[in-house]
């Protein structure tokens, strides 16, 4: 059979557009469906703009530190629709950048939706109706993921917002009611306090962030709860009644007590659902669970040879931007032709991080998973609070986290709760995959004064050696 390219990637997120330009770096013909923005989530309405608000909210709470030597600071003429706005720009420039990157690596784009006609083929349909046919060789999908609404709390846009809704929002309520602490609620929590609402927090697990290690969401609570965020842990909304403009909302907790919340909008950030109904899956063959995720086998292909799945669509898989493009890489380079380094992606190496204030960011085992099962750990932990850099840098809260294998000192997990944690997990992730242990951490010469530090004194605490505690 003639195709028309080596390789059609339907949907250009940050699975798509690396998966389709690093197919175009080993030398195939490739093309990307996009029915929206090219960028996908992550750039239009994901990653960027929540990470460009968050950054103008760190700015903005940062003025009391101003304040602090004697700065009088008049924020009056505060308007948020400017913080908007320039959210929007980012996620803009963003996007035009890679759609130029696209075009560098002649990677054709077709606007429209497509839709498997069989794992070869799909059908695409333009704006303005018009289809086209695309036969490639092999087909990468790569389609994402949209907000899931939670039955009872149906998303409205007015009073019941997604994390759509909430980061197209020109104005922030005065209160808030936010559904789910899980990255998202963290986020948009942290970004509604910084910006001065009344902000209630419901999570149903008895803690916020309740996949990451215990002590972290400790630290993180006690942080929220400081700064005046009302945080309902082992709690649920039960019903909830629109009127006179607002919303008011039932909470019930873990022992049955209930407590009325009133708020301007509620934000359900519970969670996401893939976007694989409709898209031709079945005329394919290609076997979708009941959930709408699919699964894969090596190299991210599904039961149907030619069709690979990468991405938030892919079952057991976190929802991770750099989780949906290493995919990408992995099935490029095998329908290329080349062996990738591993076959799947290892979930105990990747890295996780939460943009809320303290941040973040972990991989491998928490400290409960290795109770769970039965593992014996070397475990220490430094806190920010003895390190000079942060201490300097009035950044105290927080620490680093290590978990090892007692006798060789490996790496299982890594936990960082503090300022700088998104950019720190990298040295102990780096080891972890090298190979390498936390003794060559705790060797290594780190420069004085620096957050990395605390990374070199946990490394050495595991050994009962860190200097400063
Ligand atoms: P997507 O980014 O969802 O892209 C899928 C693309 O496919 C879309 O452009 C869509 O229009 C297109 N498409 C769908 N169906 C079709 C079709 N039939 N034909 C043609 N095109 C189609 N992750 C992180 O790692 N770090 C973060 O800080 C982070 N922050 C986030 C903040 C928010 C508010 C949200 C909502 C998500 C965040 N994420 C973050 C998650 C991240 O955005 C996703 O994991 C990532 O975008 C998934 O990439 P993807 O390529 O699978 O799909």
């Amino acid at each position: 059979m003639n195709y028309d390219y080596d390789v059609l990637v339907i949907g250009s997120g940050p699975g798509g557009y690396v998966a389709a330009i690093r197919a175009a770096q080993l030398g195939l013909t490739v093309a990307v469906a996009e029915r929206g923005s090219v960028g996908g989530v992550c750039l239009n309405i994901g990653c960027i703009p929540s990470k460009s608000i968050i950054h103008q909210a760190e700015i903005y709470r940062s003025r009391s530190k101003l304040e602090q030597m004697g700065v009088k600071v008049d924020a009056s003429g505060f308007r948020y629709e400017d913080v908007f706005s320039a959210s929007r720009k980012t996620a803009d420039t963003l996007s035009k950048g890679v759609a130029y990157l696209l075009k560098k690596n002649k990677v054709e784009l077709i606007a429209g939706a497509a839709r498997l006609v069989s794992g070869n083929e799909a059908a695409v349909i333009g704006a303005n109706g018009s289809e086209r046919r695309a036969r490639a060789g092999a087909v990468i999908l790569a389609v994402g993921s949209r907000p899931r609404a939670i039955p009872g709390l149906e998303f409205d846009g007015t009073h019941i917002l997604s994390s759509d809704d909430a980061l197209m929002l020109k104005e922030l309520p005065r209160r808030a009611l936010v559904v789910g602490a899980g990255a998202i609620g963290m986020e948009f929590s942290h970004i509604l306090n910084a910006f001065g609402s009344e902000v209630h927090l419901v999570e149903m697990a008895d803690r916020v962030l309740p996949l990451e290690d215990g002590e972290v969401t400790a630290v993180v609570k006690r942080s929220f709860m400081k700064r005046g965020i009302k945080v309902h842990t082992s709690s649920k909304v039960v019903s909830h009644s629109i009127g006179g403009g607002c919303v008011s909302a039932v909470i019930e907790g873990a022992d049955g007590g209930r407590s009325e919340v009133a708020a301007d909008k509620i934000f359900v950030m519970t969670g996401r659902t893939p976007n694989t109904a409709g898209i031709g899956l079945e005329e394919a063959g290609v076997n979708v669970l009941p959930s709408g995720f699919i699964d894969v086998g090596d190299y991210y292909q599904t039961n149907v040879k030619s069709v690979y799945a990468i991405g938030d669509i892919v079952s057991s898989s976190p929802m991770l931007a750099h989780v949906a493009s290493k995919a990408g890489e992995i099935a490029a380079e095998r329908i290329a032709g080349h062996t990738p380094k591993s076959a799947r992606i290892d979930p105990s190496e990747i890295p996780g991080v939460v943009y809320c204030e303290p941040q973040t960011a972990s991989f491998g085992l928490t400290e409960e998973q290795a109770l769970a099962q039965s593992l014996t750990v070397a475990k220490a932990s430094f806190p920010f609070r003895a390190c000079g850099k942060a201490v300097a840098a009035d950044e105290a809260e927080g620490m680093v986290k290590v978990l090892a294998d007692p006798s060789t000192k490996r790496i299982l997990g890594a936990h960082i709760v503090g300022a700088g944690a998104s950019e720190l997990i990298h040295e102990l992730l780096l080891a972890r995959v090298s190979g390498l242990g936390l003794p060559e951490i705790a060797l290594m010469i780190h420069a004085h004064p620096t957050l990395s530090e605390a990374v070199m004194e946990a490394a050495r605490a595991v050994d009962g050696w860190a200097i400063h505690v």
